[in-house]
């Protein structure tokens, strides 16, 4: 059983190395920004109330957060662990966090704000099935449909220069100081996040002290991770 933290600015790769890392050791990857937005774009009670605070760039409140993640932690459906991706974000949210759960491991994908404005202005997510991509280097086949499902490629309604820098703000003043709570318990690895993908994610890997085994039968190609211990 695994339980680790993903953090970093905007448009980092927080999602995207989460799945990576969900898919490899079988952990479920709970994204609270993807929660958020389902029950915005589902016009659920929740959505309509965070709806507004979401599209400013603005913090969602930690009752409400502490909510929605404690609710999706206690379905248990995660029995070889879980990585979970937008918390905490606040030192009230990581408090909560670590009073009910250790954790193996953060990791700190680390993008300067420079590159973040580049990424984030040149994301777009699928409206049906929630698949990210990015304009500069992972397009999709087709423009403006998703290779997945086929469906309607949008901007994230947050993703405009304006909530975007209030997002950049608040992450370096509420979000940082947790890093450094969480680097003091030494937790963290701090990874490079502007090489490739595959690059970034194998260093995820070998710096958690995790390594990629092939079996000796194997001829399907495919390399599984496996742990060796703890972060
Ligand atoms: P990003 O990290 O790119 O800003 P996310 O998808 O993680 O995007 O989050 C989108 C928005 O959802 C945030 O700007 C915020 O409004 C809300 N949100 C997500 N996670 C939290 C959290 N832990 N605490 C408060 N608000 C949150």
């Amino acid at each position: 059983m695994r339980k680790y933290v993903i953090m970093g600015v905007q448009g980092s790769g927080k999602g995207t190395h989460s799945a990576m890392l969900a898919e490899d050791l079988d952990l479920v990857h709970i994204g609270v920004g993807d929660i958020l937005r389902w029950n915005v774009q589902n016009h659920t009670k929740l959505g309509a109330q965070i709806r507004r605070t979401m599209a400013a760039g603005s913090l969602v409140s930690d009752d409400v957060i502490e909510g929605v993640v404690s609710e999706r932690l206690s379905q248990h459906d995660w029995n070889y662990g879980f990585i979970i991706d937008g918390f905490p974000r606040s030192e009230r949210q990581a408090e909560f966090f670590l009073e009910s759960y250790d954790l193996d491991g953060v990791i700190h994908l680390y993008l300067p704000d420079s590159e973040v404005r580049r990424r984030v202005l040149a994301r777009r997510l699928c409206a049906s099935c929630g698949m990210d991509y990015n304009l500069i280097d992972n397009s999709p086949h087709a423009d403006g449909k998703c290779d997945a499902c086929g469906g309607e490629l949008i901007q994230r309604e947050d993703d405009t220069e304006e909530a975007l820098a209030v997002r950049l703000r608040t992450y370096h003043e509420e979000t940082n100081p947790i890093l450094e709570l969480f680097e003091r318990k030494e937790y963290v690895i701090t990874v490079d996040a502007r090489p490739e993908m595959e690059l970034v994610q194998a260093e995820i890997v070998a710096k958690l002290g995790l390594s990629t085994v092939l079996p000796p039968s194997s001829s399907s190609g495919v390399t599984r991770v496996e742990g060796t211990g703890r972060a």
